[in-house]
């Protein structure tokens, strides 16, 4: 595996490939990740893994301070998969490297774009850069994000970039918390309390397969255990929209808090 910390050097590199996969990261890599290169190892001849933690798309300076880092063993876990290349390019790297101007697409104010200002702005601020360095056949990103995952997949088809998104599904813990880096920072007892969130929505789901969305249930369950959340939405999929009713195209959306550590699903 060879590690890159310059953006002209992976990009005239990448210039003479096209069978390339691509993951975006910003490090700390648990399973979720692992699934993601996994996927991009099985279906393309070269794997590039990138990390950076993008200061563009935090809103919150603290949380930026914050943000795991593990260098060493995020290295060590890409060499054992068997990826080909590892960018670790700095701030300059990105943000000094010139492209064309992109159009951004338009985003429903809902969700993560409504409770976290600026922040898709800082996302596609990254991704046009990366994908102008890295001109990736595949770019491989999880539903985990399922927000994030069709704003960059209407980003690329509104610029007729030739990358395409491959979405990888959820990878979860045994008690159904979906793996991020941020769950570093809970405790057991914030793990047992995440496992009751993902069943009471799976049952929730069940229950009203074909009824109206009654948010009330499920923010009394919130309010009863002193949760505190931003946002439960029941979203058509297809659509990308609020739905008045629990479909098969449903999935709900939420952003919720442990331990100060905010959260976001979608079951
Ligand atoms: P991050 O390092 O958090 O920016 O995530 C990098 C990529 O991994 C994004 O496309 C995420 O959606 C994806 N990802 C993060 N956590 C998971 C997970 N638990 N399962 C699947 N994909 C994930």
């Amino acid at each position: 595996m060879k590690i890159i910390k310059k953006s002209k050097e992976i990009h005239d590199l990448f210039k003479s490939f096209n069978n390339i996969g691509f993951v975006p990261t910003m490090g700390y890599l648990h399973k979720g990740h692992v699934s993601l290169i996994k996927q991009s190892l099985k279906e393309n001849k070269n794997t590039i893994v990138s990390i950076f933690v993008n200061p563009k798309q935090f809103n919150n300076k603290k949380d930026l301070k914050k943000y795991p880092k593990s260098q060493n063993s995020d290295i060590k876990i890409c060499k054992q998969l068997g990826v080909n290349y590892l960018f670790i390019p700095n701030y300059n790297e990105i943000y000094k490297w010139k492209t064309k101007k992109y159009k951004y697409p338009k985003i429903v104010n809902f969700m993560e774009h409504q409770f976290r200002k600026g922040h898709f702005k800082g996302v596609l601020m990254v991704i046009e850069k990366l994908l102008n360095i890295i001109p990736a056949k595949k770019i491989y990103l999880g539903e985990k994000d399922y927000q994030q995952l069709t704003i960059i997949k209407d980003f690329i088809k509104i610029n007729k970039i030739k990358s395409s998104v491959v979405a990888c599904k959820t990878v979860r813990d045994r008690g159904g918390l979906a793996l991020s880096s941020r769950n570093k920072f809970l405790k057991t007892i914030n793990k047992n309390t995440a496992a009751r969130v993902y069943k009471l929505i799976k049952e929730y789901k069940k229950n009203y397969k074909n009824k109206r969305f009654e948010i009330n249930n499920l923010m009394k369950w919130f309010e009863k255990n002193k949760l505190k959340f931003d946002y439960i939405e029941n979203i058509n999929i297809k659509k990308f929209k609020r739905e008045g009713k629990v479909t098969k195209n449903s999935r709900i959306f939420i952003a919720y808090y442990l331990n100060n550590i905010r959260l976001i699903d979608n079951i």
